[in-house]
């Protein structure tokens, strides 16, 4: 049985981390997926955020009309946009894995790996032992259990495949109400296709600030057919396409026709696969593999990160993960632990969205005393420029320290918007510091932010201070 020093099971952020620190580490890289370099670049993060952008040219007439400036979309070529981006993403992969493979220290694996116990691992007919092992597995797509689901399964893609199809269809339904039916919603309705998208409660991007997800469903309901409270029952072909039954809380049933259905309601951590019982690795019922700050497992030895763990299921957050354990096994005696108190997040969607910290809800609901502001992109000068409409800023505060304790960022590039609040939050700067302790560019978009924060200050009343 061959021998390790390190064994990392999973090739994307996991693979990250081996990086030429370990150059004298004798080290297993295990993937079962046919394709290397994990969810992040094949089928996740990068081609969707490939795919957003021409979908944002797709919508700019409308943009432009409202400037005086007559813009046609005339179409696009799906293909040509799918093979230009999977042409590029391919090509990392196979690049990544080849170097991969002339490591001189590192042994890739193709198969899928499960414990044998706390120190073996089983690939296929091979064994082998590692004296660490870290666990970076990721998720992949929850399934739905529908009546009919089987037998149409060639119309009905998850986020792995539905970038990969031969033709944009005309008519999309999309099951599931989050990051990735939101971000799809805009890709597809974009390009021009009739997207419908049914979600089982009231609420879309439930995890965001009230006024952030009703505000993105009051504009997203201007580009599909939005049909909330409604769950699957069943799907059935029609000829050469679907039909999608659904069923509302009062039990009416509704069909809907289309050409593909895509299912976005939620991620599975891949953790089954690996036998966990047989090492006495620690996991939730759902699935979790739960860790310590530090990474570790409820196993000496064996770490976690990524997806497979993780609170978060961002890459970003995989990555700093990853970090933490590289760190931790180079430097064991000086061990670190990952920062989660302020993670961002966004979705590429249209309109877009970014935030960070608190909701206002988590706070009324914790007994947080704040104040908030919000400041509208139409009420800075780059906004008129921009004639927006529909968009803001939303800044929570602790007005006694003036901490930021979130914010909440609606509209063009809220993900970039949003760098220097994540950056006042993770080094502890005040608000009057941040608003009034920096040149902000005149007449830049960032004086939306701006903006929020003096508001925020000017909120500063006794009486406004929410209990
Ligand atoms: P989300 O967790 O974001 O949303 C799940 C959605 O599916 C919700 O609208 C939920 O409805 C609905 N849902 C859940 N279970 C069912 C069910 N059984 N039947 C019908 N509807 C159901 O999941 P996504 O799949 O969109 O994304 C998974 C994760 O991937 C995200 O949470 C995020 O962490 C990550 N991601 C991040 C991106 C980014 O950073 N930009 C982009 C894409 C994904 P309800 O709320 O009504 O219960």
């Amino acid at each position: 049985m061959q021998h390790f020093d390190l064994a990392v099971i999973g090739s994307g952020s996991g693979n990250s981390l081996i990086d030429e620190r370990f150059a004298d580490w004798n080290v297993a890289l295990i993937e079962r997926d046919p394709v290397f370099g994990g969810t992040c670049l094949n089928r996740g993060c990068i081609p969707t955020k490939m795919f957003v952008l021409p979908a944002d040219y797709a919508v700019s007439p409308t943009e432009a009309e409202r400037l005086g400036v007559d813009l046609r979309y005339e179409g696009s070529d799906w293909a040509a946009i799918r093979d230009r981006i999977f042409g590029r993403i391919d090509a990392i992969s196979a690049g990544g894995l080849d170097w991969r493979e002339r490591s001189e220290n590192v042994t890739v694996f193709h198969g899928e790996a499960s414990f044998v116990d706390n120190r073996t691992l089983r690939i296929g007919d091979e064994e082998i032992s590692a004296d660490r092992i870290v666990i970076a597995t990721g998720s992949r797509p929850r399934r739905l259990d529908v009546p009919g689901l089987e037998e149409v399964s060639d119309l009905v893609f998850t986020s792995d495949d539905i970038m990969r199809i031969d033709q944009r269809p005309k008519r999309l339904v999309i099951v599931g109400g989050g990051y990735i039916a939101a971000e799809f919603a805009h890709i597809f309705s974009g390009l021009g296709t009739e997207v419908t998208l049914i979600n089982r409660s009231d609420v879309l991007l439930r995890s965001y600030d009230r006024d952030i997800s009703d505000q993105f469903q009051r504009l997203i309901a201007g580009r599909v057919k939005l049909r909330l409270n409604q769950k699957l029952s069943s799907v059935e072909k029609d000829g050469k396409g679907l039909i999608v039954v659904t069923t509302d809380r009062n039990g009416i049933e509704y069909e809907y026709f289309a050409d593909a259905m895509l299912v976005a309601v939620g991620r599975d951590r891949n953790s089954e696969a690996l036998n966990l019982e047989a090492a006495g690795v620690d996991v939730r019922g759902d699935g979790q593999i739960r860790v310590d700050a530090q990474q570790r497992t409820s196993v000496d030895g064996i770490w976690a990160m990524g997806d497979v763990s993780s609170d978060y299921l961002l890459k970003h957050v995989a990555n700093a993960e990853a970090r933490t354990v590289q760190h931790n096994l180079l430097y064991p005696d000086s061990p670190v632990e990952t920062d989660h108190r302020y993670v961002p997040h966004a979705v590429f969607s249209n309109p877009q969205i970014a935030a960070v910290g608190a909701t206002e809800q988590q706070l009324r609901q914790w007994g947080t005393p704040y104040v908030t502001a919000t400041q509208r992109y139409a009420d800075v000068a780059y906004g008129w420029a921009m004639e927006d409409e529909g968009h803001f800023v939303k800044l929570l505060a602790d007005p006694g320290s003036w901490a930021l304790l979130g914010a909440h960022i609606i509209g063009p590039q809220a993900s970039t918007l949003i760098q220097p609040l994540i950056q006042a939050m993770s080094f502890g700067q005040k608000v009057p510091d941040i608003a009034r302790g920096q040149y902000w560019i005149h007449p830049a978009l960032a004086e939306v932010v701006e903006n929020a924060l003096l508001g925020l200050m000017a909120a500063h009343q006794p009486a406004e201070i929410a209990k």
